[in-house]
This record gives C-alpha cells, sequence and structure tokens, in this order.
C-alpha cells in the first residue's frame, strides 16, 4: 500500500518499538521527517522508504566496571547498526551522560548518509555509553572501554561494524578497545577500529581530519560566495577535536576567531583569540576552555550565535539553532561541525535568510572518509603519508561539496535537503541491487 511519510508515522506505536520520546526535538524522529521531505522529491520505493527509516540493528549492552574505590558500578550503553546496504557500517562512539538509545540511532542514520555523500563503501552506524568522562580516572575508563567491547566486540569487525572516536573519546580509547577486541579474537585485526594512535595502525592526518574537512568546505562555500576569507570572522561552539581543529585550520586560511563557547562559558572579543593558543591550553584543562588569557568578554551562551561574523561552526552537540535563535544569526556561512546542530524548524528560516548552510553529514565527513582510508591502509598493512592523506581527503569533500551545491540548485531546495537527495539515492540503489525491496 502506497502511503506517505507523514501517514506513515503515524501507524507506528513508538512505544511499542522502544522510542524514547515523541517530542519535537527527538533526534531520531528528526532524521525520519528529514528522510521523509527526501523521499517524497526521490518519489522513493515505498518500502525502500520504511526501511531507511529504522535502524537494522542495535545492541544494548550493561557493564559492569571495577572503580577505583573498590565499588562496582553498572553502565548501560548502545550499539546501532542502522544501513549496511552500501558496506561495513562506521561510525563512532560517544561518551556522554545525557546518552540516549535516540541520540545514538539517530546519529547511526546521519552516518549513513554521511558515508553514502562522500562516497566510501561503507553504512552507517553508532555507538554510546552513558557516563560522566570527566568525572572518571584514566584507570575507570580503561576498564569502561574494555567491558563494552567485551559486550560489543561480537559484532564489531572489519567487514561487519567499524567503530571510531567521536565525543568524548579518543585514539587512547580506541587502542585500548582494539587491544580488548584482539584478546578476543586472537587476531589484530586492526582494521576493525579507527581513529586508532599512529603506533597502532592509525592513519596519518586523522586526528584533525574532521575540523580539516570543515575548513575545505567552508573554502568552496566563501568560493561561491565570492566571500574573502583573509579577516572573515569567525565564531566556534564547542572546541573540542572537531571545534578546536576547525578553528586553526580556518585560522590558517586567513578567518579572525571572535567568538567561542564551551561548555565552561561563552566569550566574545572582537580583537581575535588566538585559535592555536587556545587549542593547547584546552588540552591542558581537563577539555575546558575557561581560564585563558585573551578569550575577551564573557557573554551568555545564548548570545554566541548573534554574533555578527562571516563563519559559524556550531561544532558542540545537537539542537543548538532552532526556529528561535535563527532569525537571529548573523552568518554568511553557518558550518556544521557537530551533529545535528540544527532543527529542522530552523531550516526554511536560514534558506530564506540567505544563510549558506553547510550540512552536518556533509560539513563533517572528513573524519569518517580518513577513517576509511586507515581502514584501506591496515588492509593493505602499507601506510601513507601526510600529503596523500590531504590531498585525498581534499578531492572527497570538494567533490562531495558540490554534489550537494548542484543537488540544491537543481531541485531549488536548501543544502539539507539536497544532501539528503544525494545520499538517500545512493543507499537506495544499493537496497535495490541486493534485492531488499
Ligand atoms: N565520529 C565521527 C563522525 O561522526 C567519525 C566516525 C568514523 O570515523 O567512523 O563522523
Amino acid at each position: 500500500m502506497k502511503r506517505s511519510g507523514s501517514s506513515r508515522l503515524e501507524s507506528v506505536d513508538f512505544h511499542a518499538i522502544g522510542i524514547s520520546s515523541d517530542s519535537e526535538n527527538n533526534p531520531f524522529r528528526i532524521t525520519q521527517r528529514q528522510l521523509d521531505q527526501a523521499a517524497e522529491i526521490l518519489k522513493l520505493d515505498p518500502s525502500i522508504h520504511e526501511l531507511l527509516r529504522w535502524p537494522l540493528r542495535e545492541l544494548h549492552v550493561t557493564l559492569p566496571v571495577k572503580m577505583d574505590d573498590g565499588t562496582v558500578k553498572i553502565f548501560h550503553g548502545f550499539r546501532v547498526q542502522y544501513n549496511d546496504a552500501r558496506g561495513p557500517t562506521k561510525g563512532g562512539i560517544r561518551f556522554h551522560l545525557e546518552e540516549t538509545i535516540d541520540d545514538v540511532r539517530a546519529l547511526a542514520a546521519w552516518m549513513t548518509w554521511k558515508c553514502a555523500l562522500v562516497d566510501i563503501p561503507l553504512g552507517g552506524g553508532k555507538g554510546g555509553i552513558i557516563c560522566d568522562p570527566r568525572s572518571m580516572s584514566q584507570g575507570e575508563l580503561e576498564r569502561l572501554s574494555r567491558a563494552y567491547i567485551r559486550q560489543v566486540g561480537r559484532i564489531i569487525g572489519l567487514e561487519q561494524d567499524v567503530p571510531a572516536p567521536d565525543v568524548n573519546t579518543n585514539a587512547q580509547i580506541m587502542a585500548w578497545m582494539i587491544d580488548e577486541l584482539a584478546f578476543m579474537r586472537g587476531v589484530n585485526e586492526f582494521g576493525a577500529i579507527t581513529g586508532k594512535p599512529l603506533a597502532l595502525g592509525g592513519s596519518a592526518g586523522r586526528d584533525d581530519a574532521t575540523g580539516r574537512g570543515v575548513s575545505l568546505v567552508v573554502r568552496e562555500a566563501a568560493k561561491l560566495l565570492n566571500l574573502d576569507l583573509k579577516g572573515a570572522r569567525m565564531v566556534v561552539q564547542g572546541y573540542g577535536n572537531v571545534g578546536s581543529h576547525s578553528a586553526v585550520l580556518l585560522a590558517e586560511m586567513g578567518c579572525k576567531l571572535i567568538g567561542a563557547a564551551d561548555e565552561s562559558g561563552a566569550y566574545y572579543n572582537p580583537e581575535g583569540i588566538n585559535a592555536r593558543d587556545l587549542q593547547q591550553y584546552v588540552r591542558k584543562n581537563n577539555g575546558l576552555m575557561k581560564g585563558f588569557p585573551g578569550l575577551g568578554k564573557s557573554i551568555a551562551p545564548e548570545a554566541l550565535f548573534e554574533i555578527p561574523c562571516e563563519v559559524l561552526v556550531p561544532a558542540a552537540l545537537q539542537n543548538q539553532i532552532t526556529k528561535l535563535n535563527a532569525p537571529r544569526i548573523q552568518a554568511k556561512i553557518l558550518a556544521e561541525g557537530a551533529n545535528g546542530p540544527t532543527t529542522p524548524d530552523a531550516d526554511p528560516i536560514l534558506y530564506e535568510r540567505g544563510i549558506y548552510v553547510i550540512p552536518d553529514f556533509l560539513c563533517n565527513a572528513g573524519g569518517v572518509t580518513v577513517s576509511y582510508f586507515e581502514m584501506v591502509q591496515n588492509a593493505y598493512n602499507f601506510y601513507w603519508d601526510l600529503e596523500t592523506i590531504h590531498h585525498s581527503l581534499e578531492l572527497k569533500m570538494v567533490a562531495a561539496f558540490h554534489s550537494v551545491d548542484e543537488m540544491a540548485k537543481k531541485f531549488k531546495v536548501h543544502n539539507r535537503l539536497a544532501a539528503y537527495l544525494v545520499a538517500v539515492n545512493r543507499v537506495a540503489e544499493a537496497m535495490k541491487l541486493r534485492g531488499w525491496a
């Protein structure tokens, strides 16, 4: 029976299938609504559409971890394999106190679109553990990481599902995880996890790959808009791996960082903040910018998005730009370093206001692109130099950027919808060829 996307939504008992919240801002419902729009324009086969609205598989795990004080604490985690029509599922593992299964589902869906958009032969997945990593010692983090792999390892593998770093996880955590997996399997299956340290089969250029990708697509957007990045004002929300590397690399292209924020505060300095010095400081200050000399004046967190600037990079968590603050954004380019920073009701407002949005799964695709290069290098057991990585990344990002821009112009739609059109089409083609619908 052919039905429209919205009537399908009504037909599902969300509670029965474990969707935790039906609210407007539930990121999983957001991904479904975004897909529905694309499906309508693409006139997607109804069964392909319905299949793409759901994760194919998910694993919920409960993890006992010995804490430093001798007690055993129980943690909860997830791994979602959203769609593997184009290849093994791929995506990071987040450590976050407010993690939910619906966040992980949404992020796994976005990984599916992201890998398709940069045209790498991988599907989409994501993992998460509900925890507060800042309050844990290195030993506790190691035991938690290993406990996660002892449960999730059974569905991880270079031809199955390949994790990587994400919010609050890093190369050291990937090292513990690949080590645990190696003991479980009795083999060093390095390609089963990416974002590893260089000494353990990591790739040159993986660390700043997401930020480098952000800077490359901002450069392309600036060219289109005839905007000179020399002296362009930039505002960055979040100064972790993505935010800090984006800021540093855009500063190298001439941008001036005039606003920055993280969970410790928001700051405005029209004279310019030294992006690299701030990055060094944050690394030594438990990941937080508070206390860095030169941050300028402290402002309300919501005022950050209202600072007049050329380039705005939200690189923190989801649902930051909504219909409430979108009318007040003063940027020319909105480069979504984070996953899901903009809610769907903000998209038409940004589009009408002529703000050039580089949607998340295009803008931040540099990380997974170099993860894919890492898998290729692990498979060959031969490693590329930094120049080769940078060049190959640039080719992928520039091609993806222009495929989205062309699609947006062809269908007269905003860039996010255009990115969906490109990506969903590719995943649907693979599903059809495999006989899934
Ligand atoms: N966590 C990154 C992302 O959201 C990278 C994923 C990967 O390398 O697999 O794209």
